[in-house]
C-alpha cells in the first residue's frame, strides 16, 4: 500500500538518529569513555525529536552558518527551510574542540553521543541578535525600545536564549534514549513512523493537526471538528515536554483529551498523541516549527488560530497565520515547507447563534459570546471560580477540577491582553 501522505520535510525521508539493539548497546559502552556534557531539558527534547525523525532532515545540532541563515531568513545553509535555531550550548570551560566525540547526559542518563564538527562562540551581542530575529514580533510589547525593557523579564523564550552558555557545538548525533516518554505515555507518545502508519491504515491523505499545550476546551474542540469536516482526519497533538510553572501537567491534559474524544468525537477520525518537545515560546516562529515537525508526522494542514503560541502581548493576534505567507521558498519541494496553515479566526460559544461560532460567522456583540482562552480557564480553575457555561465540557472540567483540588499550593496565572479576550 503506497502512502498518500505528505513526504517528510527536507526531501530525505524520515531521518532518525536513534540507535537500537546491539548498535545502541555498543554506543552506550563507548559513551562511558567520552567527555560527559550535562544537557538542558530543551536539548533532551531536541535529541529525542532527532532520534525519532520528528526533526527530519536534521541529524544533529546546527552549524554557525545554519544558525545564522535560520535566524535571518528561515533557511539553513543549503536552503532548507527551518524556523528556529536548534543549537547546543556548552560552557567554554568544558574545553570541547572540533573533532571531539562527547556524550550528552541528563540526570545520569546518556541521551546521545555527538561528533563535534564545529564550535562557535555566542557573545552577548549574538544572543541579543538571535532574540531580536526570532522572538521580536509585531505586538505592542515588541515595539522598539519596549522589547528590551520587557523581554529579559517577561519573555520566556528570550530568557532561555540569554541564559545559554557561551559556546555552541555543531555536529551529528547518535541518539540512545527516548527518555521517560515511551513508558509514561504508552499509546500517546507516537513516533512519526507510527502516526504515518496509523494514517496510512485509515487511508488518510489529507491530515490536520491541532497543537495543544492547554487543556482542550470548547474552542479547541470546534477547531478540531472543523478540520475533521474538511480533512480525512485530525491529529490532536499535545506538548508532553516541559512547560512553565503554572501550566497543567501533560498526563492531566492527555487524559482530559481522551475523555473528550470518547464522548464527543467519532473515534476513527481522530488520533490523540503527544510529542516530547519543550515550548520555545517563539510565537509566530513557533507556529512554523509546529507545522515543520508535523509534516514529519504525516500532517499537511496545521491548525493556526488567533494568537497561536502567543507570549504575552509580544505578537499580533494574526501574526502566526500571516508568517506562513512571508517565508521564503526555493521551488524545491524537498527544501520548502509543505505543511500548510489552516487559518481559523477566534472561535467561541455565542448564545445568540446558539452554538459555536467565529468572528467570521457570528454577527453578534461581545455580550453574547463566551470568550474562551486556555489561560482564562486555568485562572478560573486555579482560583476555584465558577466556570461559565459552554466554556468546556462538564466531563473535562470535572477531571481538571480534580487536578486543581489535589494541589497543595495555589498556582498564580498571569493574565495579559491577548489571553483575556479584551483585545478582540
Ligand atoms: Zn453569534
Amino acid at each position: 500500500m503506497s502512502s498518500k501522505l505528505v513526504a517528510p520535510h527536507g526531501g530525505k525521508g524520515l531521518v532518525c538518529a536513534l540507535l537500537v539493539g546491539q548498535e545502541r548497546d555498543a554506543e552506550l559502552e563507548k559513551a562511558k569513555g567520552l567527555k560527559q556534557i550535562e544537557i538542558s531539558a530543551r536539548t533532551k527534547g531536541d535529541l529525542i525529536m532527532m532520534g525519532i525523525g520528528g526533526f527530519s532532515p536534521l541529524s544533529g545540532f546546527m552549524t554557525k552558518a545554519d544558525w545564522k541563515g535560520v535566524c535571518e531568513n528561515f533557511q539553513m545553509a543549503d536552503g532548507t527551510f527551518w524556523p528556529v535555531p536548534i543549537t547546543l550550548d556548552v560552557d567554554a570551560s568544558e574545553g570541547v574542540k572540533a573533532g571531539d566525540e562527547i556524550a550528552l547526559v541528563k540526570d545520569g542518563e546518556t541521551f546521545a553521543t555527538m561528533h563535534v564538527s564545529e564550535t562557535f562562540e555566542m557573545t552577548e551581542a549574538d544572543k541579543k541578535w538571535e532574540c531580536e530575529k526570532v522572538f521580536m514580533g509585531e505586538g505592542e510589547e515588541s515595539v522598539d525600545g519596549k522589547f528590551w525593557d520587557l523581554a529579559p523579564d517577561d519573555h520566556p523564550g528570550v530568557i532561555m536564549v540569554m541564559a545559554q552558555k557561551d559556546i555552541n557545538l555543531a555536529g551529528p548525533v547518535k541518539v540512545l534514549s527516548q527518555g521517560e516518554y515511551p513508558a509514561e505515555y504508552p499509546g500517546v507518545f507516537l513516533t512519526p513512523a507510527e502516526t504515518r502508519r496509523m494514517f496510512d491504515e485509515r487511508g488518510w491523505a489529507n491530515v490536520a493537526a491541532l497543537q495543544l499545550r492547554n487543556p482542550m476546551h470548547r474552542s479547541h474542540e470546534y477547531l478540531a471538528k472543523i478540520a475533521v469536516e474538511v480533512c480525512d482526519g485530525v491529529l490532536i497533538h499535545s506538548l508532553i515536554g516541559n512547560l512553565k510553572a503554572g501550566d497543567i501537567p501533560a498526563d492531566t491534559r492527555v487524559k482530559a483529551i481522551e475523555i473528550l474524544i470518547d464522548k464527543y468525537f467519532v473515534n476513527e477520525n481522530v488520533i490523540n498523541a503527544g510529542y516530547p518537545l519543550d515550548m520555545r515560546y517563539a510565537g509566530p516562529r513557533e507556529g512554523l516549527l509546529h507545522a515543520t515537525f508535523r509534516q514529519n508526522y504525516g500532517v499537511n494542514n496545521m491548525l493556526i488560530g488567533r494568537d497561536h503560541a502567543g507570549v504575552g502581548d509580544f505578537y499580533g493576534l494574526f501574526e502566526a497565520q500571516e508568517i506562513f505567507d512571508r517565508i521564503p521558498t526555493t521551488g524545491d519541494a524537498g527544501k520548502d515547507l509543505q505543511c500548510r496553515p489552516m487559518k481559523i479566526d477566534w472561535t467561541f460559544y455565542c448564545t445568540e447563534c446558539d452554538g459555536m461560532a467565529s468572528l467570521r460567522t457570528c454577527p453578534h456583540d461581545k455580550a453574547s459570546r463566551v470568550i474562551l482562552s486556555g489561560t482564562k480557564l486555568r485562572k478560573a480553575l486555579s482560583d476555584g471560580a465558577e466556570i461559565v457555561d459552554h466554556f468546556g465540557r462538564d466531563e473535562v472540567l470535572d477531571h481538571l477540577k480534580e487536578y486543581y483540588a489535589s494541589l497543595t499550593e495555589k498556582v498564580e496565572v498571569k493574565m495579559q491582553g491577548a489571553a483575556s479576550g479584551e483585545s478582540m
